[in-house]
């Protein structure tokens, strides 16, 4: 890895939120989860949640530009599991259009967060939206009543960003070093870290510019 791939990668890795995320419900094309994921990978989301009933492996579209080797992608069984597992850490917010929501704008993305997006046609499932901790709204103005799954993503998304900034959550790393360590080896060497995985083997250490220290 040269030396500034290296401080690219660290650069994306310092600014990764752990404790924002985004769990999708039924969302199926391609487009609208390729886009999400970008949206993430822009937001330093570290982590995106997904349950699908239809189908365990999600495909990518153009749209994602490479984005899904950024940001980790966990699939779950069911809605309930995905919910009740977050919201051990986070507090869980439903974009919905119900008569409960309040104003996206109204809540402190500063907190560990989790938005849940419900899937294209029907929106969220009576279940979810009886699960999470609240539903928020973007107010629309116009004659259609709710905005494409992966632009509703994007608007809140955009607020966390916002807040998080103000709040100089991007100024300090907020992985544990573990995890940073780990995923920085696999961003940077994705070839040997599968060697390493299928091996069993923990990774070696890297030096200052990134390269493997086989023998320390
Ligand atoms: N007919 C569906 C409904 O009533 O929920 C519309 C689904 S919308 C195309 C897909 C998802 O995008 C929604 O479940 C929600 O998560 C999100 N979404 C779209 N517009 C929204 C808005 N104005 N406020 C909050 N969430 C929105």
């Amino acid at each position: 890895m040269i030396p500034r791939r290296y401080a690219r990668i660290k650069q994306v890795l310092d600014r990764r939120q752990p404790d924002l995320t985004v769990l999708t419900e039924d969302v199926h094309k391609p487009h609208n989860l390729s886009a999400i994921i970008r949206t993430c990978d822009a937001v330093g989301v570290f982590a995106v949640h997904a349950v699908n009933r239809h189908s365990n492996t999600p495909t990518y579209s153009q749209v994602a530009q490479g984005s899904e080797k950024w940001v980790k992608l966990s699939s779950h069984s069911d809605i309930k599991t995905a919910i009740k597992h977050l919201q051990q850490q986070h507090r869980v917010y439903a974009a919905h259009l119900s008569d409960t929501a309040v104003d996206y704008r109204q809540i402190d993305y500063t907190q560990p967060t989790a938005i849940l997006l419900g899937t294209e046609k029907w929106g969220v499932t009576p279940e979810a939206a009886g699960l999470v901790d609240g539903h928020i709204i973007i107010p629309m103005q116009g004659m259609v009543q709710s905005l494409n799954v992966s632009v509703a993503n994007a608007v809140i998304l955009f607020e966390a960003q916002r807040q998080r900034l103000q709040a100089g959550l991007y100024d300090r790393v907020r992985l544990d070093p573990e995890t940073y360590r780990r995923v920085l080896f696999e961003w940077g060497y994705p070839d040997i870290a599968a060697l390493y995985h299928r091996q069993g083997k923990p990774y070696p250490r890297l030096g200052e510019q990134g390269e493997i220290l086989y023998r320390e």
